[in-house]
């Protein structure tokens, strides 16, 4: 999937001379042309990126900057303001309303894809606080909330413990001895297929939906999270 970029702008030639150099650069392309509209489908389409007209009709768009920074879902969206004005005082304000960067209309294009380029590399390695993400798997260890997709997954604690620390490392093999004292703590005193047990009951919640099956069973090694189930030429055993 290729990332989004929102283009929030009423003057149309700009959207669209952004919108084919953009998808040209393999970027995914939607745009606004209201500044009432804009935060609502910010919501929606949850973009990558925003780049962020100042004039717009409706709600400006240093007004929609500061509603993105008060939101807890956007508050670290990329935000590059795009402006007419190229006095310093007005830059200064864009950003301290928490753009991210800030470009002078006429702006030039490769200039300005070079900056939304560099501005979700410095954002990608940092997934929300608290937040783990596998494929369609997503891990709130806040709110400790579990999704695949759109569909909520209730897991019981230990479910939800064994979960976490697969996802922490996905790919990894780990043992269920390993699993056993990582998750249910070195003291206690339970038996070996309890791993199996718990493993069983967190990939029937995982893949109730009929989702693909992410976790590996490795015969006589352990489990892992990973994107091919049956792990090459190692046995898969779906009833573990
Ligand atoms: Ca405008």
């Amino acid at each position: 999937m290729n990332p989004l970029i929102m283009i929030i702008e009423d003057e149309e030639a700009i959207v669209t001379m952004l919108k084919y150099n953009l998808e040209k650069e393999g970027f995914d392309v939607c745009s606004c042309a209201d500044g009432n509209e804009a935060l609502k489908e910010i919501k929606v389409r949850a973009p990558a990126l925003v780049l962020l007209d100042w004039m717009l009709p409706g709600m400006s768009g240093t007004d929609i900057c500061k509603q993105i920074r008060y939101d807890h879902s956007l508050r670290n969206m990329p935000v590059i303001m795009l402006t007419a004005r190229g006095e310093e005082a007005d830059k200064v304000k864009g950003l301290s309303v928490g753009a991210d960067d800030y470009m002078t209309k006429p702006f030039s294009v490769p200039e300005l894809i070079a900056r939304i380029k560099a501005l979700l590399r410095r954002i990608q390695p940092a997934e929300a606080p608290g937040e783990l993400v596998f494929e369609d798997i997503k891990m709130d260890l806040n709110s400790r909330r579990v999704t695949r997709g759109d569909r909520f997954i209730h897991l019981g604690p230990t479910e939800f413990r064994l979960l976490q620390y697969l996802m922490e490392r996905p790919r990894h093999v780990f043992p269920r001895e390993v699993l056993l004292k990582e998750v249910w703590g070195a003291d206690i005193h339970v038996e070996l297929r309890t791993v199996d047990v718990h493993v069983r009951r967190l990939r029937k919640a995982m893949n109730e939906g009929g989702e693909k099956d992410l976790i590996r069973t490795v015969r006589a090694a352990g489990y892992a999270i990973d994107t091919d189930p049956n792990g090459g030429s190692e046995d898969n055993d779906p009833n573990c």
